[in-house]
């Protein structure tokens, strides 16, 4: 005969695990999650593109640093220029200087693509941000109706724990060992009767009647089955 107790023990953990399972199957629950997984994403992208924004803001000084050195050589050439007197020295200081001038040319073209670049950067940035925004009210929303969810099984979990550690005590301490051990590899219930004489009452697999007979008196009316691994035990 297995204890009395540990079956009730079982029965009320059974009915407060189903109850915790209903709640996380909740649509508001699933909402809560899937907006968490969204804000995580968004954030992210966020992160990724402040990286990008920052990375175009020193392309940008390197940028503006090479215009400055470019008008200074210019300046330096056009002042020379005025000196010049033979007309080879001037087609080579004026060959200098076109050369100078596409450079800047070039210069500028780049900051115009990095400009451009922060133009999406920010309009991506303003997307996401209203994105956000929006996530944070649904989830705000998802999270009242679950906190309400939550309270409304509250007086029932709240018995139903209290049976539980009511109980406690008075188990077996063998039985609620294999009950934790058992259960945690989310095998339940724990504790199955015996049906037919040798048919386990949880994965309905048989077992030979001679080794289950003797197994039960050797272990004082309980055994493992050998194919779920739930302890079977005699009903009556
Ligand atoms: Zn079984």
């Amino acid at each position: 005969m297995i204890q009395q107790q540990m079956l009730e023990y079982q029965k009320i953990d059974g009915e407060l695990n189903r109850i915790e399972r209903d709640l996380r199957k909740s649509e508001a629950y699933q909402n809560l999650r899937k907006y968490k997984t969204l804000r995580q994403d968004y954030e992210d992208t966020l992160n990724k593109l402040d990286a990008k924004a920052s990375d175009l803001k020193n392309k940008l000084t390197q940028a503006k640093q090479a215009v400055a050195k470019i008008n200074a050589v210019i300046e330096e050439l056009t002042n020379e220029m005025t000196h010049v007197e033979s007309s080879d020295e001037l087609k080579y200081m004026s060959k200098k200087l076109d050369e100078q001038l596409k450079l800047l040319s070039q210069v500028e073209g780049e900051i115009r693509d990095v400009l451009r670049e922060g133009e999406e950067i920010s309009k991506k940035f303003e997307e996401i941000n209203s994105k956000l925004v929006a996530i944070a009210k649904a989830y705000k929303s998802a999270s009242e109706e679950f906190e309400a969810q939550k309270e409304s099984i509250n007086p029932r979990v709240k018995e139903l724990r209290e049976k539980l550690d009511a109980l406690k005590p008075q188990l077996d301490k063998k039985l609620f060992e294999m009950y934790e051990r058992i259960s945690a590899g989310k095998v339940f219930p724990v504790f199955v009767p015996l049906s037919d004489g040798n048919r386990c009452g949880g994965c309905r697999m048989d077992m030979p009647l001679g080794v289950v007979e003797s197994e039960m008196q050797k272990h004082g009316g309980i055994m493992r089955c050998e194919h779920c691994g739930r302890i079977m035990y005699k009903a009556d």
